[in-house]
């Protein structure tokens, strides 16, 4: 595999018709073990960022590349393959489908990978391992805490061993307590190899984080990196975001 990023946003541009800029010349490239934050205030572009970066939409202006490769140049339906393929995917209300088990909604995460269906559930049972729930594989959603349902919707994420995860305000809808639980999954996952983009406009949560990118308006502010070890705690920035 190569040693390059697993993504680059280079000079990226998003206007909304009829909006403003929401999405001012962002670059930035993600490398191979990174656990990075996209921080920032409510407005800022965060989701119009993690957008591009999922290839869910296309930049006005500007290019995206997964794994080396610039994925304007794809059809809609070579770059729904690369998504499924090589991207993981965690939103804040989990998107877990009712009618099926925990490791059935895993399983959906291979659907559109090729995996033949008789591999789907060995590789389901171990994704939940790794998220500490193979004992709830056949518990239904509804079943399931907020915190247990999110982190059968991060082994949905991680079952096809994507180049990288991204997970929009993850622990959004959960308390405290389930919220560090989550993250202290991801921090785990990503010692094991895990490439994660975390989004998040909680400043306790972006203070654990390894890397923080910050946006303020569109713009990419800052790209701070935090010494594996110090205290990420004591970077924590002052400023609060609403
Ligand atoms: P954040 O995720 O940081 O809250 P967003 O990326 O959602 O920020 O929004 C950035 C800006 O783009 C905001 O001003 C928002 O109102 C605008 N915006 C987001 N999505 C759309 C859309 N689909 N159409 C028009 N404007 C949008």
């Amino acid at each position: 595999m190569s040693a390059g990023p697993v993504l680059a946003v280079r000079r990226a541009s998003m206007v909304y018709p009829g909006g403003a800029k929401a999405l001012d010349d962002v670059s930035l490239a993600v490398a191979p073990g990174e656990l990075l934050g996209i921080v920032g205030p409510s407005g800022s572009g965060k989701s119009t960022l993690l957008n591009i970066m999922g290839t869910l939409d296309r930049p006005t202006s500007g290019t995206v590349e997964i794994g080396g490769q610039d994925v304007a140049a794809l059809s809609d339906r070579r770059l729904s393959a690369l998504r499924g393929r090589r991207l993981g995917f965690v939103f804040q209300q989990f998107h877990l489908t009712d009618g099926l088990t925990a490791a059935e909604n895993v399983a959906t995460g291979l659907l559109y990978a090729g995996v033949p269906r008789g591999k789907r559930r060995p590789l389901a049972m171990e994704a939940l391992d790794r998220v500490g729930l193979a004992r709830r594989a056949k518990h239904l959603p509804q079943q399931l805490s907020g915190g247990e349902r999110q982190r059968v919707a991060i082994a949905r994420a991680l079952v096809n061993q994507p180049l990288l995860v991204l997970a929009d305000e993850p622990t959004g809808a959960l308390d405290t307590a389930n919220g560090m639980a989550v993250l202290d999954l991801l921090t785990t996952l990503n010692h094991g190899g895990t490439t994660i983009a975390v989004i998040t406009h909680d400043r306790d949560i972006a203070a654990q984080l390894p890397r923080r990118v910050e946006l303020r308006d569109g713009r990419l502010v800052s790209d701070t990196h935090t010494d594996a070890h110090t205290d990420a705690r004591s970077d924590a920035r002052t400023e609060s975001w609403s």
